[in-house]
């Protein structure tokens, strides 16, 4: 971890448990970021264009979705798919201490810059905290702390520096600890594991598959048919689920596997899922 850009003039967190923040979205702390500060591209998932920067036609003046149990009726789904991951409400309340941009436009340009950055440092944490409490990657385990630990004090360090984050940088450096979890992991499933590592797997017909312990990192599975397989400990990290059909499969121990992945997909409450995460409420 020696190559990750270190965080200016914070002091290590003590326990860095106890200091993380909420890794969840909770809107009601937040102005509405996601829907002003990120740009869209009219499409299946979003109804109109909407340039960044730009507040969504359907934003009101509450920072509330005028719209919000319509959106997938009204041609927003991708709405309805999207998670920060709590870097909403972390710009809006800790880096901005509670300003606005509506009332303190100052603040808009940096606000929407850091928001972003924000979204993938908190995204980070929520895969390493997920190692972390994984115990076959131990022998990882104090490398995983430590990346937690400097990834959790960038979060809270002041907006400028964090619109000069080299986030990338960082990624690279924390991927590598996920690819060495991934392997301890996946090394404890008997027998050969399938390698399907950024596969074209749209629209597959895996339907009842032997997937444990695979390796799907980045894998288009796009409208595939993964009804009924079998994902214990596969590695799920940045594999495109859009429209997957997870009817009855069980992803139970599956690992890397995020609540926005799960939005995206297809599935029903027989779906098998690892703690914490939910079952959408759009599936039946
Ligand atoms: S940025 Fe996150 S917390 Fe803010 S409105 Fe969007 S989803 Fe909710």
């Amino acid at each position: 971890m020696d190559d990750v850009p270190t965080p200016p003039a914070t002091p290590p967190a003590a326990s860095p448990a106890a200091s993380l923040p909420v890794l969840q979205a909770d809107c009601g702390n937040c102005f509405a970021l996601c829907c002003v500060a990120l740009p869209f591209a009219k499409s299946s998932d979003f109804a109109v264009d909407k340039p960044a920067g730009t507040p969504c036609k359907n934003l009101r003046q509450d920072f509330r979705c005028g719209i919000h149990t319509r959106l997938r009726d009204t041609g927003f789904r991708g709405c309805t798919v999207f998670d920060c991951f709590g870097a909403g409400q972390q710009v809006s309340q800790v880096t901005f201490g509670g300003r606005d941009w509506r009332t303190h436009p100052e603040t808009t340009r940096a606000m929407f810059d850091v928001f972003p950055v924000m979204r993938q440092l908190h995204e980070l944490l929520s895969y390493v905290a997920g190692a972390l409490a994984l115990p076959d990657a131990a022998p990882v385990h104090p490398e995983l702390r430590l990346a937690l630990a400097r990834t959790e004090e960038w979060t809270r360090a002041e907006a400028q520096a964090l619109a000069d984050l080299d986030v990338a940088a960082l990624r690279q450096e924390i991927n590598t600890l996920l690819l060495r979890t991934s392997e301890l992991v996946r090394a404890k499933v008997p027998g050969r594991k399938k390698n399907h590592r950024g596969a074209d797997l749209m629209g597959a017909r895996l339907a009842g598959a032997d997937l444990r312990g695979a390796n799907l990192r980045g894998a288009y599975l796009i409208a595939a048919d993964l009804s009924g397989a079998d994902l214990r400990k596969a590695d799920l990290i940045g594999a495109d689920l859009r429209d997957a059909d997870l009817g009855a499969a069980d992803l139970r121990d599956a690992i890397f596997l995020t609540q926005p992945q799960l939005n995206a997909a297809r599935g029903t409450l027989s779906t098998r899922l690892p703690h914490p995460l939910t079952h959408p409420t759009h599936w039946t």
